[in-house]
């Protein structure tokens, strides 16, 4: 057929023959395809040579990039062959990973969009259903992970100083272990539950050689965490994550102002608002309507402010002198995490007394908390571990689980967490 390697070009294919193009109906293009001679008759899982079984059920299409405005597809006979390690399989095909509905190609664009766009920017453009994204970016992380050596390959190479932590999804039902990379900022491993046996298999991926060379680990307050860093990497120095620590001020903080809410409402700054649930609803007015919506202000980093935010904070600090106090010792508490060696060991022995007597109740417990783990927060400011990344990371995956709510497993939200923050990006299709 004439134009055949001019197609191939453009489908990218490789190692696959052309037999016709065709139009459907609905103006879809169908390539016919068949793997070339050497690469017929494999396991599709193995990819190891076997007899053949049957012709399979019938011809079968996947789905790879537009052609212009036409969607396109491949189709091919769908052999089975007898592996002698998987039993009988569908044979293996060039362009496409086993059980995949979708073309190399067509995972590699959907990858490379959907870690640098939005939710929606993917499905519509690639006209595919989120869940179909969620199957995709599970492949393509496979493919990556296989091509640098498996779960215990090379990123976790080189690894000294790390963080641990646990991520939640589902609305707090279900858990991720997340480690991160200190030095380079990358996500390197991750998995389903929160325990000591689902750490114990990240030290394990590690393998005991790789784990003596690990010199610092931060993390929450986490009991399992600390247990299994004590067994695994004894001589590691154990830190606070710092991001914890901060939020633990922002929860301090979160409480001073509903108890300030709570007071101007009691003060009577409210209106009545019809029956709600058979109670009357009072909605708050004045100085409770300015502390209610004043809770974004009171967490957002100041440099982050909007002209309003910032018009709020300047309100409090003129008229609420205890909740600014918990504001400014919050943001203390934020700048001296961000301080290294002797002038940070300082600025923390200044916070703790200043926030143990400054009379806001809810600061002086969250010193007594910080004093109880002091001797961690001392050596995350005497090793410099970067709060920033850890912080970035942490936020970005975050963001991500939400965004992973339609996936099925929690598979494809470790892959997509892998894929954006991991060390290796998808590339788009025939672009190393
Ligand atoms: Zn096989």
């Amino acid at each position: 057929m004439p134009g055949v390697s001019l197609w191939r070009g453009l489908l990218g294919l490789e190692h696959t023959a052309i037999e016709n193009v065709t139009k459907d109906p609905d103006g879809s293009l169908v390539f016919h395809v068949r793997p070339m001679a050497r690469r017929q008759g494999r396991c599709g899982r193995c990819r190891r040579r076997c007899p053949r079984y049957d012709a399979g059920s019938s011809r079968r299409r996947w789905r790879t990039l537009d052609h212009g405005i036409a969607m396109a597809f491949l189709e091919a006979d769908a052999p089975r062959v007898r592996c002698p390690a998987h039993g009988v399989v569908v044979a293996h095909v060039p362009w496409a990973a086993h059980g995949a509905g979708h073309t190399h190609t067509f995972d590699q664009q959907a990858a490379w969009l959907v870690v640098r766009t939005s939710k929606t920017a993917v499905t519509e453009l690639m006209r595919i259903a989120w869940r179909t994204v969620g199957a995709i970016v599970d492949r393509v992380w496979t493919r990556i992970q296989a091509e640098h050596g498996g779960p215990a390959g090379d990123q976790l190479e080189g690894l000294r100083r790390i963080g641990i932590d646990e991520i939640s999804y589902r609305r707090g039902q279900l858990y991720l272990t997340v480690v991160v990379d200190h030095d380079s900022g990358h996500l390197v491993w991750a998995e389903p539950g929160r325990d000591r046996d689902t750490l114990r298999r990240f030290f394990d991926d590690l393998g005991v050689e790789r784990s003596s060379l690990i010199t610092h680990v931060s993390a929450d307050q986490a009991g399992w965490i600390s247990h299994v860093v004590t067994e695994r990497c004894p001589t590691a120095i154990q830190c606070a994550d710092p991001f914890h620590v901060i939020k633990w001020a922002n929860q301090a903080l979160g409480n001073v102002r509903a108890r300030a809410w709570r007071t101007a409402r009691a003060g009577g700054a409210t209106h009545k608002n019809g029956i709600e649930h058979g109670r009357q609803r009072r909605d708050s007015t004045g100085a409770a309507r300015e502390l209610r919506d004043a809770r974004h202000a009171l967490w957002k980093n100041p440099e982050d402010l909007t002209c309003r935010q910032q018009q709020r904070l300047d309100w409090i600090a003129a008229t609420h002198p205890e909740l600014w106090e918990a504001y400014r010792l919050k943001e203390g508490l934020r700048l001296l995490l961000r301080m290294r060696g002797r002038p940070g060991l300082d600025a923390l022995d200044e916070w703790l007394a200043w926030a143990t007597h400054s009379g806001v109740p809810e600061m002086t417990h969250l010193a007594a908390r910080i004093t109880a783990i002091r001797e961690r927060v001392e050596a995350t400011l005497t090793h410099g571990l970067s709060n920033a990344l850890v912080e970035s990371v942490n936020t970005k995956i975050r963001l991500l689980t939400r965004i992973a709510f339609g996936f099925h497993s929690p598979q494809p939200l470790i892959a997509l967490a892998m894929l954006s923050r991991g060390p290796y990006r998808p590339a788009l299709p025939s672009r190393a």
